[in-house]
């Protein structure tokens, strides 16, 4: 299968923005094993900005924009150096694709990303992506960013024509309110269909180190299910899950893209 994770700030740091050493170690180990069962993977991975944060001993997330440019600008480097040092342990080679709106809104530019992402895949490798958040702004009126990585991830796995997106988040996926605060909000297994119920659902952002929520994992899933493609909102913090995600087991919220696709659609 051809699969597109997302990892989120929130699985790769801890709130002081350094590196959460143990969960990125386990979860590599889990994405280099799914590799060297013959799937095809693609990361996108968050916390440039985040990983800035703790290297440049920043006290929070910054607010203005050149700080947070300067951020991704040395966390993007940080992040690969993570990547690439953990990935050799296995003998993966990763590589950095970095891109903008304007990548994807215009055809020939994504086009050409594409041409890449095969042509990486083709060689074994494993292309990591993010947004260039050191040149992509947003002022007033004039966006360049596609803003966070959830829909990025969406938008990455319809290029690549991915079967499976997974969202690693920091809750184990939809519920029917925000189970941080409501002890009686219920788990959602499985969604064929983003109604607008299902859209009130979402309240709220995320943690303050990344920049998604719910509203913007919804976003995604629309995205991805138009394209045929599944998608599951999982919990990060347990890499191991993600195994018995691929097998089609459910774990998380997974939103049926393509009928059969994963040829387990008993549970609504
Ligand atoms: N591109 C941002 C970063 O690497 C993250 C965006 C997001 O968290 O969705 O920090």
């Amino acid at each position: 299968m051809k699969i597109i994770i997302k990892i989120g700030t929130s699985t790769l740091a801890h709130m002081t923005g350094h590196l959460n050493i143990r969960h990125v170690e386990e979860l590599v180990k889990v994405l280099a094993d799914l590799k060297n069962a013959g799937h095809s993977l693609v990361l996108v991975s968050s916390g440039a900005i985040g990983m800035g944060v703790g290297k440049l001993n920043l006290a929070n997330r910054p607010d203005d924009m050149p700080t947070k440019q300067a951020a991704a600008a040395v966390g993007q480097c940080e992040l690969m150096y993570t990547y690439d040092r953990l990935f050799a342990q296995y003998g993966h080679t990763v590589a950095q694709v970095l891109l903008t709106r304007d990548d994807v809104d215009d055809a020939e530019r994504k086009r050409n990303f594409e041409n890449v992402m095969s042509r990486l895949m083709e060689l074994g490798v494993l292309p990591i992506v993010n947004e260039n958040d050191a040149v992509a702004t947003d002022e007033v009126g004039v966006s360049t960013t596609i803003g966070e990585n959830d829909t990025l991830s969406a938008i990455v796995a319809g290029c690549v024509g991915a079967d499976l997106l997974i969202l690693l988040s920091d809750i184990d996926g939809l519920y029917t309110s925000d189970p941080r605060k409501d002890p009686d909000a219920a788990f959602i297994p499985v969604v064929h269909e983003i109604t607008p119920e299902i859209e009130a659902l979402a309240g709220g952002a995320g943690s303050a180190l990344g920049s998604g929520g719910m509203t913007t994992k919804l976003k995604a899933a629309k995205i991805a299910m138009e394209n045929g493609c599944d998608m599951v909102i999982a919990n990060g913090q347990k890499p191991e899950t993600l195994y018995d995600i691929v097998e089609g087991n459910y774990t998380g919220t997974r939103f049926i893209g393509s009928i059969g696709n994963m040829g387990k659609e008993s549970e609504t």
